[in-house]
């Protein structure tokens, strides 16, 4: 972006109202990009972004949100909700917002952009609160990376009444739609016998072999596996010592697939190959599935509404995401027309989860995509505000309906 979000003249319907929503990004954005920053310096990884949803729940509090920290049963969750001034009934709009980063990496997804972008939207429309009706609903959602936060928000009743769900996330290309995997964590651990490895290696049971066994399976079942499907894991645990049999191994896998049918295949496979390993080499296995993320509803509604609004900051939409990993928006998109749309924050070809990507998400590059994502995500949510037309449209999407 040559020009600020200011100078730029927003799509139709209602460009000066639409304007006025950029201009208070503008207004607000050494605040929304010292958050950014804050949050990138101070890494913290799912469920435990303590500091973040403090300094989150204090930013909006101090543009007239009520904040309940935590909501649910998540520590680290927010609600905010501010009223709109028109009073009666109107829509409840979701302003989504992650915060957690990567274990031993920091915000190599670029996290932080995501927080501050949606407290940046949140801030906007709270600076036209008195001429909206309905409720601007802020949901700061922990533990995207591991453990499916937003799915044990929805449990919570969190995301009941709500409208329509708006999150941005950062990229290296720019486009409104992805197709997220379902996924989830799985925890695998074997238990086996301590032994001397070399006096008496007889008397042990081998949990590393167990867990070699493991993966070796893995290996050979991927020329089995649709070629979408995803089985990837580290280990996490394997001894203490080279010259004792290994009693406990740990692994963390991942898997993902498309089709949430065929994802059920995975899972119970998966759990065939553990127990094969656990037999062959006479130790025990427990097997922890997380609770995971589901693969996206689209909503073509809300869709069309993002790519003409970012059109008019010259955002060209590069079309579907090729590359898709998971989130657990896809888990809100099954509860209420949902939107995750990505803008490049980084030039095209850098990897996701890397050094390089957490290194862009700090740059002036990510800063001007941060503004810009709280704009646009503020002016759609404008017009679902403004027109129970496109509201209703969005749900029927949703069901369906043509
Ligand atoms: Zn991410």
């Amino acid at each position: 972006m040559a020009r600020s979000i200011a100078d730029v003249t927003p799509a139709e319907p209602q460009p000066a109202a639409k304007h006025r929503l950029a201009a208070a990004v503008a207004a607000a954005g050494d605040e929304i990009l010292d958050l950014s920053h804050r949050i990138h310096a101070d890494p913290e990884v799912a469920f435990e972004e303590e500091h973040a949803a403090g300094w989150i729940a204090e930013v909006l509090a101090r543009h007239g949100f009520t904040v309940e920290r935590p909501a649910g049963r998540l520590a680290t969750a927010i609600r905010a909700i501010r009223a709109g001034g028109r009073g009666g009934s109107g829509p409840r709009i979701g302003i989504l917002a992650e915060y957690d980063a990567l274990p031993g990496l920091g915000h190599g997804c670029g996290h932080n952009t995501m927080a501050a972008s949606g407290v940046g939207a949140a801030i906007a429309l709270a600076a036209i609160a008195d001429e909206l009706p309905g409720e601007i609903v802020f949901l700061g959602t922990p533990a995207e990376e591991r453990g499916s936060g937003k799915a044990i928000m929805i449990a919570d009743g969190l995301f009941e009444g709500i409208d329509a769900a708006l999150l941005f996330h950062p990229c290296d290309r720019s486009h409104v739609q992805s197709f997220p995997l379902a996924s989830e964590d799985v925890e695998v651990v074997f238990h086996g016998l301590q032994a001397h490895a070399a006096s008496d290696p007889w008397m042990g049971r081998n949990a590393l072999d167990a867990m070699i066994l493991l993966f070796s399976s893995v290996g050979l079942w991927r020329q089995q596996l649709r070629t979408d499907a995803r089985v990837h894991g580290i280990i996490q645990e394997g001894g203490t010592a080279a010259n004792i049999i290994p009693e406990r191994t740990r692994a963390w896998f991942m898997l993902r697939s498309p089709d949430q049918a065929y994802y059920e295949h995975l899972k119970t496979r998966f759990r065939e190959l553990a127990e094969a390993a656990a037999l062959a080499t006479a130790t025990t296995v427990e097997i922890t599935f997380s609770g995971g993320a589901t693969t996206m509803k689209p909503n073509g509604t809300l869709e069309r509404r993002w790519v003409a609004n970012a059109a008019a900051y010259g955002i060209v939409d590069q079309g579907p995401d090729p590359n898709s990993g998971s989130t657990d928006m896809g888990n809100v998109s099954w509860v209420c027309p949902t939107i995750h749309p990505e803008l490049a924050i980084a030039p095209e070809g850098t990897p996701g989860h890397s050094i390089l990507f957490r290194d862009a998400a700090a740059t002036p590059q990510a800063d001007e995509t941060t503004l810009l994502a709280a704009t646009l995500v503020a002016q759609v949510a404008l017009e679902l505000f403004s027109d129970p037309a496109l509201v209703e449209a969005a749900w029927r999407d949703f069901r369906g309906e043509a």
